[in-house]
């Protein structure tokens, strides 16, 4: 069933570390070979040995419409012919940006990076900038991409990436990051105490999603605002997964709640190289060339990723139902497994927030990093070749979120129940 994908995979290892870019640790975890996928559309990709499968995972995240979305498609084969130039502006970068300035709370002003990773970096690069402080408050578990201007310890399974003591980390970096833990305000207030008037900011996933789901509990968000506000911190919320995902206006919008810096990602590219961070103008106006802190980039608001940026915020635009239809989708997709893990009489957890979901083979209480690791194990390895070999692809969960896409119809939701 797949010999080509096995012969590529021993090809691959030649030249790519592991054979496989990270993410796909899934396949290391359950010991098998990595799908090679030759071609998706809508709901479904197929791989290089011709099986079809309905993706449950939205190359996480990004695909809120499906894979291959036709306005997409569209727009980068066309903006493609049109040339690109950095340091000159386009209409079409202004464009974006006041779509997404009018569609997410509290952002006046907002620039484009390339990723995730680099609208966390650069985020935290203004926070310092902006405060004159240089210490950061994240959490254990919540993932901010891989660079490693702060960060560390975040989730995705038996690879902790960028751990204050993993090679590559700078001391620097270590110290000045300070680690507390998810859903535990106390950790939070005991790190501003201990370094009163010296925090720059607190970045937290709003829906932590990189330790499978965690939502945040009543008062935790709060707690953190106002701890926040009285010292003068800011509050970034890295929305790479969340954002235009649980609403238009992302967590900030779902929860209520604002933060004073946002880092998009994923959804915002519809599959494209696109990363963004926004605030309010007072602080976005200490970037260059109006303030002091140098941030720009080479492919920075590209016309092929504003064109795809453009084309994914008009869709949600015209379709604000989308987020009710993925939510309920998701939420049938919940009932249904409870259903089937129920009658099966395995211990198992699924935790859910909106549209983000992520099913735990064990009965502990999934809270942070270190007890959703203790979810992955043998029977999910069972169930996720089961699943695969009937055209499935719905990975170990354990360390992440599922994400369903707008395409998935009913009967695919069916299909793997
Ligand atoms: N922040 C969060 C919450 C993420 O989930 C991710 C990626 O999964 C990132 C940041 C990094 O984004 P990217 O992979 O686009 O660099």
């Amino acid at each position: 069933r797949y010999k080509r994908s096995s012969e590529l995979f021993r090809q691959a290892s030649r030249v790519l570390p592991g054979g496989v870019n990270s993410p796909v640790r899934a396949f290391k975890s359950v010991g098998g070979t990595p799908v090679f996928v030759r071609e998706a559309a809508g709901s479904r990709f197929t791989d290089e040995d011709g099986n079809e499968y309905i993706d449950f995972i939205a190359s996480w995240g990004p695909l809120l419409f499906g894979h291959a979305f036709p306005p997409v498609v569209e727009a980068v084969t066309r903006r493609a012919q049109k040339g690109t130039s950095f340091g000159m502006p386009t209409a079409l970068e202004t464009e974006v940006a006041e779509l997404a300035v009018s569609m997410v709370p509290g952002i006046e002003k907002i620039r484009f990076v390339n990723s995730g990773t680099e609208a966390c970096m650069s985020v935290i690069r203004l926070a310092r900038g902006y405060t004159g402080r240089e210490k950061i408050i994240k959490f254990a578990g919540c993932y901010h991409g891989h660079a490693d201007a702060f960060l560390i310890e975040a989730g995705s399974g038996a690879v902790t990436f960028g751990s204050p003591n993993s090679p590559g980390v700078t001391q620097g970096t270590a110290r000045d990051t300070l680690l507390a833990r998810y859903n535990d305000l106390e950790s939070v207030k005991g790190l501003f105490e201990a370094n009163p008037g010296e925090v720059a900011a607190v970045i937290l996933e709003p829906v932590a999603g990189n330790m499978g789901c965690i939502p945040p509990e009543p008062g935790f968000l709060e707690g953190i605002r106002q701890l926040c506000t009285d010292s003068g911190a800011l509050l970034i919320f890295d929305e790479v997964m969340t954002g235009f995902r649980l609403a238009a206006g992302g967590a900030q919008e779902a929860l209520g709640i604002s933060a004073d810096l946002v880092a998009f990602g994923k959804v915002i590219g519809g599959g494209l190289p696109v990363g963004a961070f926004g605030g309010p103008a007072e602080i976005m106006s200490h970037l260059a060339p109006e303030g002091p802190v140098y941030q720009a980039g080479t492919l920075s608001g590209n016309p092929l990723a504003m064109g795809a940026g453009l084309a994914m915020l008009r869709a949600i635009e015209a379709d604000p139902e989308v987020f009710s239809r993925l939510e309920s989708k998701t939420a049938y997709l919940h009932e249904g497994l409870e259903h089937v893990l129920q009658e099966a009489g395995h211990p198992y957890r699924i935790n859910r927030f909106g549209s983000m979901i992520s099913v735990h083979f064990s009965d502990r209480e999934v809270r942070d990093f270190e007890s959703a690791a203790t979810g992955n194990n043998d029977r999910f390895r069972n169930y996720f070749h089961g699943m695969l070999n009937r055209g499935v692809y719905l990975p170990p969960s354990a360390f992440e979120s599922y994400f369903l896409n707008d395409a998935l119809t009913a009967e695919d939701l069916d299909l793997a129940i």
